[in-house]
């Protein structure tokens, strides 16, 4: 089957063309055959595409994105990085779209009302609902009734048992929908069943802890593969401490920046989403890696760090109280994946419950793999995130059971 995968972010959009077999998915993620990038962040819509060897780079002005979107596509039946002769050989596209709300708990064979409900929920993602519909519409106009599938980031935290997803607050808010949606969902999911493969085992019989730690952080609590709690919120602003966000913070403190230091809505949003985290603790940057290294003489760059990792703990140790217990943990995404420091000093407090890391495997740049050592009671793994595959995988999944 053929799939077009594209994952659009307010100011850029990914795209991916993958060949994969009818009838079953492989094992191992397979190179896309062709890759595409647009970035809308400058005057000129600048455009990368990749396949059989070539590369090419243009940069467009541009009005509306559709006539550059129609280009991208092109690129894939015409010119050096054609890959199939027509159109027509595409049989699925797979968006990744951010809020499902409570009724996508899976992802699902796009039609006129799946349309009207991620439009419905754009309050709730207003940067990233409505550019995900844009690319389902550019997509209808430019490749008629291709079938498409709508992946939500939200989907696979959709189950979450109430308890863990209403928020102690007034129950009219619950009822306007305020209530834990969680993130992050195709990745956590992606790395749970990854996981299972890589211990060769069934996910109903295992519990997993997954920490997705990249610009954004999340993790997840899953168990008989599926997630039970998670520590992104109504909003991707919960939870732990990330690059540029705060995470869970006291709500007072907003209450009193805005009665107390004339605060406006807007400044107040800003700060705890682009000015906190990393970047506002160190005021050095949201980069892990600029951090880190700032650490080793810079005292507001060690205490930005001795905080994201104190609650990454304490967010862990919340997940193995709700799992009672675990089989496995594992990290994933930019710094999850890259950062050995930041997993050993995070595995290091739950050395009371048998973890213990192979020192010498988690510093070796591992990838879908083990880091723990062979006596440690909890399997720990290092899974490289395949967004655009799993993504591509859960197309396959929707359009054939359809
Ligand atoms: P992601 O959102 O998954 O793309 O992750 C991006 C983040 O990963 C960057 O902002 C860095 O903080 C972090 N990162 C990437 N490479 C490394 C590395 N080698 N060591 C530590 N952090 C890294």
């Amino acid at each position: 089957m053929k799939i077009l995968v594209l994952n659009a972010g307010s100011s850029s959009q990914k795209s991916c063309f993958y060949d994969v077999p009818d009838d079953r998915l492989p094992d191992q993620p397979p190179e896309p055959i062709w890759e595409a990038q647009i970035d809308w962040s400058r005057d000129k819509a600048e455009l990368k595409v990749k396949a059989k060897g070539q590369e090419l780079k243009e940069s467009t002005a541009f009005e509306s994105r559709l006539p550059v979107m129609e280009h991208m596509l092109s690129t894939l039946w015409s010119g050096a990085t054609q890959v199939i002769a027509d159109p027509s050989e595409i049989q699925g596209v797979g968006h990744r779209v951010v809020h499902g709300g409570q009724d996508y708990k899976d992802s699902v064979r796009i039609t006129a009302e799946v349309k009207a409900a991620i439009d419905h929920l754009s309050d709730l993602a207003p940067a990233h609902n409505p550019v995900n519909l844009e690319g389902i519409n550019a997509i209808e106009e430019i490749l008629g009734d291709v079938p498409q599938v709508a992946v939500f980031d939200t989907a696979f935290h959709a189950r979450i048992p109430d308890f863990a997803a209403v928020y102690p607050v007034p129950y009219e808010w619950s009822e306007k929908g305020m209530r834990r949606y969680g993130f992050h969902g195709t990745n956590h999911r992606y790395c749970a069943q990854k996981t299972a493969q890589i211990l060769g085992k069934s996910l109903e019989d295992l519990k997993i802890i997954t920490c997705h730690l990249g610009n954004g952080c999340s993790l997840a609590a899953i168990q008989d593969g599926r997630s039970v709690d998670t520590t992104m919120g109504f909003t991707p602003l919960d939870g732990l401490m990330m690059g540029n966000r705060s995470g869970s913070v006291d709500p007072s403190i907003l209450l009193y920046m805005l009665r107390e230091e004339g605060y406006t809505i807007d400044r107040l949003d800003h700060a705890l989403n682009q000015d906190s985290g990393l970047m506002g603790v160190s005021g050095i940057s949201n980069d892990m890696r600029l951090v880190t290294q700032a650490a080793q003489d810079n005292p507001r760059a060690k205490l930005a760090l001795d905080i994201y990792i104190h609650r990454l703990r304490a967010l862990i140790g919340s997940m193995v109280a709700t799992l009672n217990g675990i089989d496995a943990l594992v990290f994933t995404a930019g710094v999850g994946e890259n950062a050995a420091d930041i997993r050993s000093r995070a595995c290091e407090n739950f050395s009371y419950m048998g973890i213990k890391l192979d020192a010498e495997k988690n510093n070796s740049r591992p990838q879908d793999q083990l880091i723990s050592a062979a006596d440690s009671t909890v399997k720990v793994l290092v899974i490289h995130a395949q967004e655009n595959w799993a993504i591509a995988q859960e197309c396959w999944t929707t359009l054939k059971e359809s």
